[in-house]
């Protein structure tokens, strides 16, 4: 394993749709065992693989229950509705107020490219959205209602 670059701000790698991964090979298992110990090391809950420079549509959560792989996501239902403050290891101390659904259900596959679904409350229903959302580009500044100011961290 090894611990890989973080890209940040405007890096190009940030603002691109991601393409699907059709290979579950050795190169894969590598990729989504640097993201965790990448993850891990920035004290982060997730990464997108966007945000270390590949642009291929994989996953890694670990909001405190254990690691979650997603290779080619798709959020498949949501319910409800959580409004709360949201950070990104792409840009580290800022944090805005973003609306997410309280509830999410996601279908992937894992790293063999079995097919499961996954369910998320809160944290993990936030975390879902956000990844999913560095797949296609978009990052969370982008949907935040209002940024916080220093003094409201
Ligand atoms: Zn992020």
């Amino acid at each position: 394993m090894a611990l890989r670059e973080i890209r940040k701000y405007d890096d190009p790698a940030l603002y691109k749709v991601c393409r699907p991964v059709e290979k579950f090979d050795e190169k894969l298992a590598q990729l989504l065992d640097d993201m965790a110990e990448t993850m891990y090391d920035a004290n982060g809950v997730g990464l997108a693989a966007p945000q270390v420079g590949v642009l291929r549509r994989v996953v890694v959560i670990d909001v405190g229950e254990g690691i979650i792989e997603l290779i080619n996501p798709k959020i498949v239902r949501t319910a409800g509705l959580q409004s709360g403050s949201e950070g990104c290891l792409s840009f580290p101390g800022e944090y805005g107020i973003v609306d997410r659904p309280e509830e999410v259900e996601v279908e992937a596959q894992d790293r063999r490219g079995n097919t499961f679904r996954k369910t998320g409350r809160e944290l993990l229903a936030r975390a879902f959205c956000h990844e999913i959302d560095h797949l296609d580009g978009r990052v969370f500044k982008s949907l935040a209602s209002r940024m916080l100011d220093e003094d409201e961290l």
